[in-house]
Order: structure tokens, then C-alpha cells, then sequence
């Protein structure tokens, strides 16, 4: 299948908080955001699965730094969707939810937002809801994706 993740609050915190790896100086010295703990664990364990593994972003940072991110962090990302791609295959379409992973066939989406699971219901897209105070994320998400 392939799989994406949302950046802000899922694997990035910011009003949402949770645990996360450890930034070494090469981190520091590219400005390289800090990930929630697990999230490289989680995605080499899907990629042993044989799924795609990319992020789908409603933010503007660029596709290089986002493929940086994980690069530094050891996991190279299948691929990227930001904000810019996002609006520009949404450009002709009727409906503008604020994602839409079924239009770039995606089969499940990742966030944290409850708002993204009601446009999933409407669109017809498969999401799951990680909440920030999730003991262990990784196994969480393991186990719904089998669902
Ligand atoms: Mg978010």
C-alpha cells in the first residue's frame, strides 16, 4: 500500500507535544526539525512490509527539506506532497478538502487532525488519528494499518 504521514503535530511537534529523537550537530547545522520518537522505526518496519512510505503536508517547506529530514534521520522518504502540489492537482477539482490522498493513490493518511478523519468520510479516503498522548506509536499505527 502506499502510506502517508503528516508532518505538523504527527511527527513534528508544535501545539502538540510528545517524545522525540535526539538532534545531533548535523541536525543543528541543517536546521533539521526534531521527529517524534519511533517515526524512523515505524517506517523502515512498513517499508519491511513492502508499503511506499511519503508525507502528505498541508505546510510549504519544500520537498528538498522535507526529504532531507528524514535523510538525515537515516529513512529516505518514497515521496512528498506539500502544500504546492497539493493545490495544483486540487486546482480542477470540484471538491477542496484540505487533503485529499485518493487523488495522488494514496490508500491510508496518518495526521493528527480529527477534521482530516470527517473529510476522509466525506471523500472516501482511509485515514488513522494519532493522538499526541499515544503510548507507542509505532505499534498503534502497525496495528490499524492491519485492520
Ligand atoms: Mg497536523
Amino acid at each position: 500500500m502506499k502510506i502517508s504521514f503528516d508532518l505538523d503535530d504527527t511527527i513534528i511537534p508544535g501545539i502538540k507535544t510528545f517524545a522525540t529523537e535526539p538532534q545531533t550537530i548535523i541536525h543543528r547545522i541543517f536546521g533539521i526539525e526534531k521527529i517524534r520518537k519511533g517515526t524512523i522505526e515505524l517506517f523502515k518496519a512498513l517499508k519491511t512490509q513492502n508499503h511506499k512510505v511519503g508525507i502528505y503536508t498541508t505546510s510549504f517547506r519544500s520537498v528538498y527539506k522535507i526529504k532531507l529530514l528524514f535523510l538525515l534521520n537515516g529513512f529516505s522518504v518514497d515521496f512528498v506532497i506539500n502544500q504546492n502540489k497539493h493545490l495544483h492537482v486540487l486546482k480542477n477539482s470540484q471538491n477542496k478538502p484540505s487533503k485529499y490522498p485518493s487523488l495522488f493513490n494514496i490508500d491510508i493518511h496518518i495526521d493528527d487532525s480529527k477534521g482530516v478523519a470527517i473529510e476522509g468520510e466525506k471523500y472516501n479516503f482511509r485515514t488513522i488519528i494519532v493522538d499526541e498522548d499515544v503510548e507507542n506509536w509505532k505499534d498503534f499505527v502497525l496495528k490499524n494499518i492491519e485492520i
